[in-house]
């Protein structure tokens, strides 16, 4: 019998899925979708591979609704758009796996127990990410479920990389430098090895640019340094979120402005970034068609922060073969990329306009000592495949039900 697997990816207002179908050799997926305006007014929308609207619903009234609500219903329409397939497993986006998760892992209660711990250091997003793992437990406790990691890529990142100077005792507690984008630099990382395997063992910067950015450099397919830290708001400009900030600042805003650490949080979360610099927009799109200053002003931040920090990536790395652009940004923003690969000159970048313009796979000239390219990253399938091999591997493990009190596993990276 074919075996069908759902990913999702669960944020404080929206929720994206998508199915898989997998015959124990290859994944295909069958299904895209996403609710949107959860708290407010829930859109569901699912589409075929071709585009085509599978099912729509909205809520009238559906500030009420919860997670379970929308699962129960979604799962419920996936069982019957399968027909004979069978939902082996869900596959969840989780931003966090602190020092101890940075292998996919099956979802018991003792492991969703220390990923609430790591709140704290994702407040965007892991409240949302392990809220819709228990309700999908809520509404199907016996599907298997995975959490896959987005700081899981970056594990094997030497200590040099990873450390902040500050006090060991910090340090071992977990205060250091995590990374993020994972899911999305793996994804990047194994397509590449696939379609340009000289490129994808040399080094390489991949630039996922989209509301939330961010740098990896990627050396031989491993990441040896991220823009991102602690948590996800350091490095690049993003689209409501700072990036790096002298810490100065902060301590300013507490001991002048008299903020409490939730005004804090927010204005660095939410007000932040492009939003913050432009007083318009956190969306590129809207900021690339104003001529208001203030927009061209946020822009230009955005592009230099990323010029300035490929170029201590390049350090990291010893050197640059290929700059990778991806996500929302990367892979549509012809003049952010043209902006970004002018300031990268002096690493002998040029570009082709015209392949830029086009979208090309490789926007680099032939003259160009470092490859430019732009490649559409894929974190659904990317979570598909690590739930099938999660589940793959947990069936030659003892059985873990998610039943309180059936739980006879720990939480263990195997
Ligand atoms: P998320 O981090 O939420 O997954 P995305 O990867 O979808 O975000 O990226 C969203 C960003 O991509 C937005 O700033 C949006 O304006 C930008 N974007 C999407 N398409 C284009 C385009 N054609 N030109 C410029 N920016 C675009």
């Amino acid at each position: 019998m074919t075996k069908a697997l759902i990913t999702l990816n669960a944020g404080s207002s929206s929720l994206k899925f998508a199915v898989f179908s997998h015959d124990g050799i290859a994944l295909d997926q069958k299904v895209h979708g996403k609710i949107e305006g959860i708290g407010t007014a829930p859109h569901l929308i699912a589409k075929d591979m071709s585009g085509r609207v599978l099912t729509e619903h909205r809520w009238e009234n559906g500030s009420g609704l919860g997670h379970e609500d929308f699962f129960r219903q979604l799962l419920d329409w996936i069982d019957e758009h399968l027909g004979d397939a069978e939902l082996i497993g869900a596959g969840h986006r989780v931003v966090h796996g602190g020092a101890q998760f940075y292998r996919p892992v099956r979802v018991t209660p003792s492991l969703l127990g220390a990923l609430k711990a790591l709140i704290p250091l994702a407040p965007l997003h892991q409240p949302h990410n392990l809220a819709a793992i228990e309700a999908v437990a809520a509404v199907r406790p016996q599907l298997a479920q995975v959490a896959c990691f987005d700081t899981a890529f970056h594990h094997d990142q030497p200590p040099v990389a990873s450390r902040l100077a500050i006090p060991r005792a910090l340090s071992a507690e977990g205060v250091k430098r995590y990374g993020f984008h994972g899911i999305s630099y793996e994804f990047i990382a194994r397509r590449l090895a696939e379609i340009d395997p000289a490129l994808a063992a040399g080094k390489i910067i991949v630039a996922h640019l989209g509301n939330g950015a961010s740098l990896c450099a990627i050396k031989g397919g491993r990441s040896i340094d991220t823009t991102m830290g602690f948590t996800a708001l350091d490095g690049l400009v993003m689209g409501t979120r700072c990036g790096s900030i002298d810490p100065g600042v902060l301590l300013y805003l507490l001991q002048h402005h008299g903020m409490t650490p939730a005004a804090l949080s927010h204005l660095l979360y939410d007000q932040s970034g492009l939003l913050g610099v432009s007083g318009i927009s956190s969306d590129m799109r809207e900021l690339l068609g104003s001529d208001n200053p203030h927009a061209i002003e946020a822009v230009e931040l955005f592009c230099y922060h990323i010029a300035r920090e490929a170029g201590a990536l390049v350090s990291s790395m010893g050197g640059l073969d290929g700059f990778i652009f991806t996500a929302g940004i990367g892979e549509n923003a012809v003049e952010i990329r043209r902006l970004v690969c002018e300031r990268l000159a002096w690493l002998d970048v040029a570009v082709d306009q015209d392949a830029n313009a086009r979208h090309d796979a490789i926007i680099s000239t032939a003259e160009s000592r470092v490859i430019i390219r732009v490649l559409p990253t894929d974190e659904e399938r990317m979570i598909a495949l690590h739930t099938t091999e999660a589940l793959d591997r947990s069936a030659r493990a003892p059985a873990a039900a998610f039943l309180p009190g059936l739980d006879r596993s720990r939480p263990t990276n195997g």
